[in-house]
């Protein structure tokens, strides 16, 4: 399942960094991120809660972009 959500990001390194945290974080089978869109694609895992599992990737995020949002 792929589902979209709006970023808030300052620069295309701080996206790439983003793009890679929310690759490893679990239930996301794949994640893109477009500075130019300030766009995050994720594929979730079959059964994954996209909720929950967004949650964790902001987190992740958060920790390599301090000041980035993620809205869904
Ligand atoms: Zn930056």
């Amino acid at each position: 399942m792929k589902k979209s959500y709006k970023i808030e990001v300052d620069c295309a390194n701080c996206a790439n960094l983003m793009e890679q945290a929310a690759k490893k974080t679990s239930g996301v089978k794949d994640a893109t991120v477009s500075f130019m869109a300030l766009k995050m694609t994720v594929d979730f895992e079959d059964g994954a809660d996209p909720k929950a599992v967004m949650q964790d990737v902001l987190k992740a995020c958060r920790k390599v972009e301090p000041d980035c949002e993620i809205n869904f």
